[in-house]
């Protein structure tokens, strides 16, 4: 099969791509890197069944055919979103009706990486896939949040009116290798922080919570959504439901890293969403997909792919299980 990752230089994009390639398949990335990083992708580029285009989305793509899209381009941090406000909202947008008109074209399968932003701050927890959401669509995510939410209405408008094969899946805040040390996110600001030695920023009293999901669990449940057939029109949360908060988390990652650093807390953040936890029973129903990964395996192996990255060698003290 031949397949088109949009943010396939990214954190999740370029894990699709190795597991594509991995079940023999082609993969074409288009990224204009204004997140991603080329050096995800670096260990891909010489081979005859990969295919890397830096561009960005938004734009016309006559040398591009694919039998299944998979549509991750978007900045993700919040700090990503913020810095890059209108970028997002027209790669969500405009970027997402480029490549739904690519899948139309080649009447290929469209998988849409939405997200668990499109619940706001929620006032029902977990939250399953029939909850619309709480959105302030002029708060500080809204560039974000409100576009995606309109790529999902785009989506799902595509299905409607051209019988289009596309899946959308909604990612919970998911870490692993490849995670951006400078993207601003929970876990990678935390292991960098923690194998510096620098202080462990938890943002306001740090009992808000989130859900972490490891990203070769995630990819596997990306890969179901798309590869199941009969799934046309259907959105599924795609996380791990084992909820931590902020403060829970820098201890655990101290911990971990086996690092001296002092955990201490800032002004939170303007408009925190307070608790997120993804209800899955319809993964688990129609995909047989459950996260495997429990977060001290999945933060040591992000640890040391961090050491690696940073160039800071491993402690010789073995962190023994909680
Ligand atoms: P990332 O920033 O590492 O990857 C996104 C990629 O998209 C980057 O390589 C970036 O350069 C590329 N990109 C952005 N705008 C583009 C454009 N206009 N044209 C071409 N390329 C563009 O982020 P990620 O964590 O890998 O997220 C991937 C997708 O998953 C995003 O759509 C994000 O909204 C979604 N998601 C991620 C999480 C998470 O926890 N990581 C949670 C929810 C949703
Ligand atoms: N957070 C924190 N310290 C940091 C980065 C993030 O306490 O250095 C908190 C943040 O306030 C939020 C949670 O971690 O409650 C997750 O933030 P992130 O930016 O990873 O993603 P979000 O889920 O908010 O989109």
């Amino acid at each position: 099969m031949r397949i088109v990752i949009s943010g396939g230089a990214g954190f999740i994009g370029s894990h699709l791509a190795d597991l594509s390639l991995a079940r023999g398949h082609s993969v074409i990335v288009i990224d204009n890197l204004i997140t991603g990083r080329r050096a995800n992708i670096a260990h891909l580029l010489d081979r005859p069944d990969f295919r890397f285009i830096e561009r960005d989305v938004i734009a016309e793509h006559p040398d591009v055919e694919g039998d299944l899209y998979f549509h991750l381009a978007s900045p993700a941090s919040p700090v990503g979103y913020a810095r890059y406000p209108i970028e997002t909202m027209l790669t969500n947008s405009l970027g997402t009706h480029r490549l739904l008109e690519l899948a139309r074209r080649d009447r290929a399968t469209f998988l849409l990486a939405s997200t668990s932003e499109a619940y706001g701050d929620p006032q029902v927890h977990p939250q399953p896939e029939t909850y619309w959401g709480n959105v302030n669509p002029i708060g500080p995510r809204a560039c974000y949040d409100e576009s995606k939410r309109y790529g999902e209405a785009l989506t799902i408008t595509y299905v409607r009116e051209f019988g289009l094969n596309a899946r959308i899946v909604r990612i919970f805040n998911t870490y692993g290798p490849r995670n951006d040390p400078n993207d601003g996110r929970i876990v990678p600001n935390f292991i960098t922080q923690a194998l510096r030695g620098d202080p462990i920023t938890v943002y306001g009293d740090g009992l808000q919570t989130r859900s972490f999901c490891y990203v070769a669990d995630l990819v596997e449940g990306i890969w179901r959504a798309a590869m199941t057939p009969g799934l046309s029109g259907e959105v599924i949360n795609l996380g791990n439901p084992l909820e931590y908060s902020a403060i829970e988390l820098a201890r655990l990652v101290k911990r971990l890293a086996d690092s001296s650093s002092e955990i201490v807390h800032l002004p939170g953040r303007e408009e925190e969403i307070a608790r997120r936890r993804p209800d899955i029973a319809k993964a688990r129903r129609l995909l047989g997909w459950t996260p495997e990964v429990g977060i001290e395996t999945g933060l040591r192996s992000t640890i040391e792919a961090f050491r690696l990255e940073l160039g800071i060698p491993a402690s010789d003290r073995v962190v023994e299980p909680a």
